[in-house]
Order: structure tokens, then C-alpha cells, then sequence
């Protein structure tokens, strides 16, 4: 019998009923510590009392009201996004997806406006991951995302991830943007290197193509700048953004240049939640933490010390894992083992990590891990290994 819950996620056995910074306990009591964060979500960890406060305060206030309307909250985030990045405005979603339609939408209505309506095309890469609408599976492509959906959205074509030669060859007079993840998630932790980031940019000047960052999952200090793409001293024309910004409320935008979005004028685009009092509040909140120079430079730091331990893991079980790869808080252990032996022995050990492609885990703390819980993470991870290594010989 199909459970009560569509069963689209193969679920470990374990409920989390609360959480108190980087730690989730157990329906049993169990306490573990947190390297997923959900999923690159929870950036200051759970029940982060700034976060609370920020979000009660409002729930006691207004919780929603139409975009009808003005919203002060909205128009307060907003501006702390277009103060601390490239963007001159910003939409709000409430997820990674549907940022995703909307920076399609908006490049697509970029060049419609232009009066150049044959550009549609989009150029994305193996390996991406847009999210899970119909555009979504588009601009990432691939068998697993998109195989028994019918029709999918014409208009995608899909390089190999890295390739940014051929992105020269690829362009046509039909191309409307090119869409990247600065540093991939879902596809194994595989930053794009700062060369080639600039030289992409660099392309899509060139040939009148916009350029389309997906920071959903590397965004929001994740990688040790507000930004991933400004490592590269890069800017996007249009940049996706969700996860991480809302601190575990769900909350996305979009963020583009006055230029880029041009042709979004009234009547073109809408949510009814999108960019909600609650969402806003908090995402205030999280921006005002993070975006400040001694947060990022603390999470660079701790982000150094825990590359160096994640290396003398790798050392000491070189028949399990063979390389640490990543940039900041967004790092991933690439295994010779399956990955999800070491997912769940982590599990026995009481430290969440989540599985990626390529043969990946993923290790994404909330940003304001202590030094001590990275030492801790570790020995259990050293823990986790030895558990496999045993069970290999
Ligand atoms: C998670 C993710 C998305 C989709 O976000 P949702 O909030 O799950 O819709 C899009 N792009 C990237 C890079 C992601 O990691």
C-alpha cells in the first residue's frame, strides 16, 4: 500500500524531533551532530535565537499579506541584497525552483523585449542541478531528472561540466544565457575554477549572452564569501538563490541587474507567497549575520581547520576516500567506497552527512559550527571510516 506521504524519497530510518545549533536529536534521545544542515538550509544552525526572535516577532505581527500590497520586510531584504552583491533588484520565491522559472523567464523576456525574440536558448552543463519544475529538469538535463516527464522545455543545451571552451562553439544567434553553478552541489561538490568562471563570464559578454548563476546551494557564505561567484571577481547577470537565505524558512529570489531585468515590468511574473513577511524577516536576519566581514572571515577559518582534518582522514583510510574536494563550508569527501556505506556508518556514529553524485559525501555545516564540533565531526567521520574499513577487509 503507497504510504500516506508520496514515497519519491528513500528516507533513513531516523526522525529528528528537535535541534539546538549544529546537533539533531533523535526521536530516541539520540544526539547528532549536523554536517548536512539540511541540505545547505539551516546557515546558522536550528534554533538559532536571533532566527526565532526575528521570526516570532513577526508571527506575532503579520504573517501575510498580498504582493498587492507593499511589504516592508520584502523591501528591507531586498535592499540588504542589492547593497552586498551586483544585483539592482530582487525577486523573492519561496524555493530554489522557482527561482529557477523565473531566471529563464526573465532571460528568455530579455531578448523578446530587445526585439531579438529567436533567443530562447539556454546553455547549461552535465552534472547541474536547477531543481525539480519542468524547467528545472531542463536546464539540468540528464536521464535521472527527466526520464518518463514527457515533453520536456525545448530550448536547453548541455555541455560537459567544465568544458567552457565549448561554450564558445555552442552559442548560436538563438542563445539567451548560459546557466552555471558556481560550485555544483547535487553533482559531487565540484567548484568551477575561478579561470574558468572568468573566462565564461567573459564569453557570455562577448557574444551578447547572458550569464545565469545558480547560488542555490553555494550562496549565502556557504563558501566563505556572500557569494561563491566572487571568488572569481565575476558578476552574473541574473543569479538564483534559495536555501541558505532563509536560515531553514523556506525563502529564494532572484537577483538581477536593472539591465537584465529589463522586461519583467508589472503583470509579467507573480507569487502569492513569494517574499512573504515571515520569509523576510528572517531572511533580515540571516543577512544580517552573515554578510559581515568578521562572520565570512570566521567561516574561513573554521573552514581551513576542518579541510586539514577532512585531509588526515583521507590519509589515514586512502582505500576509502580519495580526495577532499570543495571550497569553504561546502565540502564533499569523494569515495572509492560507495558513498552511502559512509553516509550510514555516519549515521551509527552519529554524524549527518548527505550523499552526492559522483560517488560523493557532502559536508555542509551550519556556517556557525564551533571548532570544537568540527574536532568532534571528525572523530566521529574517523569512526564512521574504520566502521566500513572493518567490514571491507
Ligand atoms: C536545491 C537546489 C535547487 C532547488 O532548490 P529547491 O528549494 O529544492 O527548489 C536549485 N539549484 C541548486 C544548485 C540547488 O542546490
Amino acid at each position: 500500500m503507497i504510504p500516506s506521504v508520496l514515497p519519491t524519497y528513500n528516507r533513513a530510518p531516523l526522525t529528528f524531533v528537535k535541534g539546538e545549533g549544529a546537533w539533531m536529536i533523535e526521536a530516541d534521545g539520540r544526539r547528532f551532530l549536523d554536517l548536512g544542515a539540511g541540505i545547505a538550509v539551516n546557515v546558522l544552525g536550528h534554533a538559532n535565537p536571533v532566527l526565532v526572535e526575528a521570526l516570532t516577532d513577526q508571527a506575532n505581527t503579520l504573517w501575510h499579506v498580498s504582493n498587492l500590497y507593499n511589504i516592508s520586510q520584502q523591501e528591507a531584504l531586498a535592499d540588504k541584497l542589492v547593497d552586498a552583491t551586483f544585483a539592482d533588484t530582487v525577486f523573492f520565491t519561496n524555493s530554489g525552483t522557482e527561482a529557477c522559472e523565473l531566471a529563464v523567464k526573465m532571460a528568455r523576456k530579455y531578448w523578446y523585449e530587445k526585439g531579438q525574440p529567436e533567443k530562447v536558448e539556454i546553455i547549461g552543463f552535465d552534472g547541474a542541478f536547477h531543481g525539480r519544475s519542468s524547467a528545472g529538469i531542463a536546464a539540468a538535463g540528464g536521464d535521472k531528472l527527466t526520464k518518463g516527464f514527457g515533453p520536456l522545455l525545448p530550448g536547453f543545451k548541455h555541455l560537459t561540466w567544465g568544458d567552457v571552451a565549448a561554450v564558445n562553439d555552442a552559442i548560436t544567434p538563438e542563445t539567451a544565457a548560459v546557466i552555471v553553478e558556481p560550485v555544483q552541489g547535487e553533482g559531487g561538490i565540484r567548484p568551477m575554477d575561478d579561470g574558468d568562471l572568468q573566462e565564461l563570464a567573459h564569453i557570455c559578454k562577448e557574444n551578447d549572452v547572458l550569464l545565469i548563476l545558480d547560488e542555490v546551494q553555494c550562496g549565502v557564505g556557504r563558501t566563505g564569501k556572500l557569494f561563491a561567484h566572487e571568488w572569481a571577481g565575476v558578476e552574473p547577470d541574473i543569479m538564483m538563490v534559495a536555501k541558505g537565505i532563509g536560515g531553514g524558512f523556506p525563502l529564494g529570489a532572484v537577483l538581477a541587474t536593472e539591465e537584465a531585468a529589463s522586461g519583467m515590468t508589472a503583470g509579467t511574473h507573480g507569487s502569492t507567497y513569494g517574499g512573504n513577511p515571515l520569509a523576510c524577516a528572517v531572511g533580515c536576519a540571516v543577512m544580517d549575520t552573515v554578510a559581515t566581514p568578521a562572520f565570512l572571515e570566521d567561516v574561513n577559518r573554521k573552514a581551513g581547520l576542518f579541510r586539514q582534518k577532512l585531509e588526515g582522514l583521507v590519509a589515514t583510510y586512502p582505500d576509502l576516500f580519495e580526495e577532499v574536494r570543495g571550497t569553504g563550508l561546502m565540502l564533499g569527501l569523494k569515495c572509492y567506497t560507495a558513498n552511502m556505506d559512509v553516509v550510514n556508518a555516519g549515521y551509527d556514529n552519529q554524524v549527518v552527512t548527505v550523499p552526492a553524485a559522483d560517488n560523493v559525501v557532502r559536508l555542509l555545516p551550519p556556517l556557525n559550527i564551533t571548532e570544537d564540533e568540527i574536532s568532534e565531526a571528525v572523530q566521529r567521520l574517523e569512526k564512521a571510516a574504520a566502521q566500513v574499513a572493518a567490514k571491507q577487509d
